[in-house]
């Protein structure tokens, strides 16, 4: 692990303008159009996480004390799963795609070609380093196009061995891994890449944003966002706190797509905190601390952030701890943290937690529950645990978000079959399987008429009366 990490001097470029020029000319060159070498590269990213998934949950557990099962499981197996889906199937998506033509152009033939962007820059985050990183390269190689990826400075050990394996595994020719921050980012940024696809927080997403926005560059924003959950009466608690608890919890709750807080009904309210607060038990044991399960906050700075939506009696309305609560800055580690009578104004309702705190709020309906959602930004993914189909009427109609799931949390993530992404504030654009093929390719109309005899005479002026009636 050691040397994969201080043996980035061969692969990591800092000059943004080199880089870009370098894959630039690579693309124009033709070098990752060919559908072959597209899936050359695929079945090599795939030898890649194949032969060094150990190394890679290493790095991954260095960086977020995260457990290798985890990365195995949500990170490597899910980039696994979307190489397989996406390489048996770039062929029928790269083909032409006859259409038909209007009647007055006849006979002619329209069709459509997905060509690639070109070169885009991929820009991810540190929470799932591997997986954000990868399966947009995934979708990007398999619409044709060359690849810069900055992965985040703040997961420098995955950063660094990406950063090692890629240019060993796929055709140095065509990719490009940049480390650092908001220095190399920016520098990057001035350049008239072809897309940009952006995981991270709204903040950033707004500055990539404008940044592409002086080249007229096409963007995806993969962002985040308070993920709400609803539970009502009806629903079977046993199964909601454990699915809660899971989607919460993974990866010490740094999960875009996490439940971030619950509206339960009076009825179940306090029910489903202590039964959550069973399931936190049984998945990590009385002592979380020590669980090999439960991973710790990224950086000092989150836990510090975090550690500040804790309940304090000097905050009116911060909530009681039914589970969890104990801090310990000098491993970054946040105990699974349960709290109930949260008020709406509490600091922990204001920004999304992304950490091991869930507060649960009590609200009299479901109708009351989707005016809630509905008076916020939109969520990125947004839960409900019922067992009324008018409920869930309600909701496939009324809340607008990136993704609602029916009693399963993060399951939406785990598809290469369904779009990925988010809605208004949580993000723009999508991914996974033939969306994210699409997110980076541009489909190209084409048409074509023969020129003899030419029955275009049927719209050209003069216009007289037949011409007038058609
Ligand atoms: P981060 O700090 O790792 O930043 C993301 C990327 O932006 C990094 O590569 C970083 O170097 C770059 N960056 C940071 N500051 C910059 C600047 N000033 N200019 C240019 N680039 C800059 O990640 P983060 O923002 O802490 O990520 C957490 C957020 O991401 C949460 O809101 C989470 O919900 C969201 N997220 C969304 C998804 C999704 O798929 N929608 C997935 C993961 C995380």
């Amino acid at each position: 692990m050691t040397s994969i990490s201080e043996d980035t001097s061969k692969t990591t470029q800092t000059n943004g303008k080199a880089t870009f020029d370098r894959l630039h000319h690579m693309f124009h060159a033709d070098v990752s159009r060919p559908i072959r070498w597209r899936r050359e590269q695929l079945t090599a990213m795939e030898r890649m996480l194949r032969e060094h998934s150990g190394d890679i949950a290493r790095a991954v557990r260095a960086d977020l004390g995260k457990p290798a099962a985890e990365t195995m499981l949500m990170e490597i197996g899910l980039v696994l799963d979307e190489i397989r889906f996406v390489r048996a199937r770039i062929g029928m998506w790269a083909a032409r795609q006859p259409k038909p033509l209007h009647y007055l152009l006849q006979p002619a033939l329209g069709w459509t070609v997905a060509e690639p962007k070109g070169v885009v820059l991929v820009i991810s985050p540190w929470n799932y380093p591997v997986l954000l990183s990868l399966e947009p390269m995934v979708d990007a190689i398999a619409a044709g196009n060359c690849v810069c990826l900055k992965p985040s400075e703040l997961s420098p050990h995955t950063s660094a061995v990406l950063a090692k394996l890629i240019p060993e595994y796929l055709d140095e020719r065509a990719f490009a891994v940049v480390q650092g921050g908001p220095k190399e980012t920016t520098e990057l940024l001035e350049q008239p890449f072809n897309h940009v696809f952006y995981t991270g927080g709204g903040r950033v997403g707004s500055i990539v944003m404008q940044a592409a926005a002086k080249h007229l560059t096409p963007v995806t924003l993969e962002l985040g966002g308070k993920s709400p959950v609803f539970v009502d009466g009806t629903a079977d608690l046993n199964v909601a706190a454990r699915r809660i608890a899971w989607g919460r919890f993974i990866n010490a709750g740094q999960t875009c797509v996490a439940p971030d807080y619950v509206l339960a009904t009076a009825d179940v309210a306090q029910k489903l905190a202590e039964k959550i607060s069973e399931a936190v038990t049984r998945f990590f044991g009385a002592d979380p601390r020590q669980s090999a399960s439960f991973g710790r906050i990224v950086s000092e700075r989150h836990f510090d952030r975090i550690a500040a939506l804790l309940p304090s009696p000097d905050v009116p309305g911060s909530g009681r701890a039914v589970c969890g609560g104990e801090t310990d800055r000098s491993e970054r580690y946040i105990a699974p943290t349960v709290l109930v009578d949260v008020s709406a104004k509490a600091p922990v309702m204001q920004e999304e937690i992304f950490g091991p705190v869930l507060p649960i709020l009590t609200i009299a309906d479901a109708d009351a529950a989707v005016e809630f959602i509905n008076r916020r930004p939109r969520p990125l993914a947004a839960y409900v645990f019922t067992r009324r189909s008018s409920t869930r009427r309600l909701f496939e109609r009324e809340v607008s978000c990136g993704a609602l799931g029916f009693n399963l949390p993060l399951g939406h993530l785990i598809s290469s079959r369904l779009p990925f992404g988010g809605a208004g504030a949580s993000g723009l654009g999508s991914y996974h399987g033939k969306a994210g093929f699409l997110e980076f390719s541009h489909i190209k109309t084409m048409v074509s008429k023969p020129t003899f005899p030419d029955t275009l005479e049927l719209v050209y002026p003069p216009y007289g009366k037949a011409k007038q009636a058609l």
